[in-house]
């Protein structure tokens, strides 16, 4: 393993994971005089809230996606560095990357900031996943839009009414806001954009199956907002089924409650779980892995170790903070901001706080759902603030422009640009 040799005149700042959280609290860190390490196992940022978008075919991956590398451009104190992060050494301060077709590299660590988000979880049956993928990176949501549309191409193929049908129904599992939007985009695609383009079947007639544990959808919203979503879902065809539990999910479909849902495209969208890298740390984690941090994000008992965003599990004002961009972004500036008054001699300041700007998700065109504070709407003025929050908080001017681009091109045509299936994708052994 290469180790590097300590440059004892600057301080370095070591960021693992270039989120949300990693790069807010790189950017924090932007006028101090210390040297800040980005680590990261993809080369690129990923704006998580469109990846459904990018599933479905409305957006292509490059769409919602940048360079972390473009951070060394315009912040000098920054450097990038693409690697897994393997090994943490509390004692020795420094962390291992395993750096693509180069090796192992030991990077050292004055101050260690933890943001490496959460994966899908499938609740101790990691079986599951080769059948239900799950919705986290760019190469789950082609994943995705490959089985989707290839499910189309097989049902229209086969003369077998049985294989046709099964190709035809989709069953999603988990009714949380990313299930929700990916039903009814998956719906939209069906009925409207699919129209008219296969000869042998109507798209119209696939049926898409939401699947949730709990009593109802988007648990995490107002009763009343929940409802309107469910009744949206309704009109735009998503057969809701609350209250029951996936048993299985194998090459067949899946069976849900004791019965059996043929079905070739299951997609999971009901659980996440930290990277593991916080089992590392060796420190106390939440059931999901997160680990449970000090008022200032802190690793209770390890000086200068933070961890923040999805990874983190703390509570604000007595409750939780949500795993939500919003909080990752607040978690890496606070710390950003914390390490900076440190490596100055100042004293560390108040201890996080969570502002809560509100939640929302949309359900196909022209609805949306917002909660915030005690406001509570829904509808298409709902759906027009989605849109231009998403809009502006894309990472680059690029990002923004080409996505208003294909919305307005696929809000008035109903086309989507990005219904491609890849070679690979269509090869036998990845028939079902
Ligand atoms: C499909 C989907 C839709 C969502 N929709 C919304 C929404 O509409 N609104 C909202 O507010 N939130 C939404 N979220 C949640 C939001 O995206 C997360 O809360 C946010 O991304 C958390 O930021 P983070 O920086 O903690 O983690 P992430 O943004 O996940 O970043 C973690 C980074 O760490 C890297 N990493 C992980 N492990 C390692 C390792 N060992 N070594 C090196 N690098 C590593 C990863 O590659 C990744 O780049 C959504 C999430 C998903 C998956």
């Amino acid at each position: 393993m290469r180790a590097e040799a300590p440059d004892a005149r600057r301080k370095r700042i070591v960021i693992v994971g270039g989120g949300f959280a990693g790069v807010a609290a790189a950017r924090a860190l932007k006028r101090c005089d210390a040297d800040v390490v980005v680590i990261d196992q993809r080369n690129h940022y990923i704006f998580q809230p469109l990846l459904y978008q990018v599933a479905t075919a409305v957006l292509a991956p490059s769409e919602i996606a940048a360079p972390i590398r473009q951070l060394a451009k315009v912040q000098k104190n920054v450097s990038v560095t693409l690697g897994e992060v393997t090994g943490v050494n509390l004692d020795a301060r420094s962390v291992d990357v395993s750096c693509p077709d180069v090796g192992m590299r030991k990077v050292r660590f004055d101050f260690l900031v933890i943001a490496t988000g959460m994966r899908p979880s499938y609740f101790g049956h990691d079986e599951f996943a080769e059948y239900a993928p799950g919705l986290k990176s760019l190469a789950d949501a082609e994943t995705i839009r490959a089985r989707i549309l290839s499910a189309y191409e097989r049902a229209d193929a086969t003369d077998d009414q049985c294989q046709r049908a099964r190709q035809m129904t989709f069953v999603l599992v988990g009714g949380g806001p990313t299930g929700v939007e990916l039903a009814a985009s998956m719906a939209q695609l069906a009925k409207v954009t699919l129209r008219s383009q296969f000869r042998r079947i109507d798209p119209a007639s696939s049926s898409i199956i939401l699947v949730e544990g709990s009593k109802r959808i988007l648990p995490t919203f107002a009763e009343s907002l929940a409802k309107r979503a469910t009744r949206r879902l309704e009109k735009l065809g998503v057969e809701i089924q609350t209250g029951v539990k996936v048993e299985a999910v194998d090459e067949k479909g899946v069976v849900a409650n004791g019965t059996r849902i043929d079905s070739a495209t299951v997609l999971w969208t009901a659980g996440v779980a930290a990277s593991p890298i916080t089992k590392l740390l060796g420190r106390e984690t939440d059931r999901a892995g997160r680990v449970s941090v000090g008022p200032g994000l802190d690793v209770p008992g390890v000086p200068d170790v933070f961890v923040v965003g999805d990874a983190s599990s703390i509570t604000s004002d007595g409750r939780p903070v949500p795993g939500v961009a919003q909080a990752a972004i607040q978690q890496g500036r606070y710390v950003g901001r914390l390490i900076a008054r440190q490596l100055k001699g100042r004293k560390p300041g108040r201890p996080f706080r969570y502002r809560d700007k509100g939640s929302m998700a949309v359900v196909g065109r022209n609805f949306a759902i917002l909660e915030s504070s005690h406001l509570r709407t829904s509808g298409f003025v709902t759906w027009l603030v989605w849109v231009l929050l998403h809009v502006m908080s894309l990472p680059q001017m690029q990002n923004r422009l080409r996505v208003q681009t294909q919305w307005f091109w696929s809000y008035f045509t109903g086309q989507r640009g990005a219904r491609l299936i890849p070679e690979r994708a269509a090869a036998p052994s990845e028939q079902r």
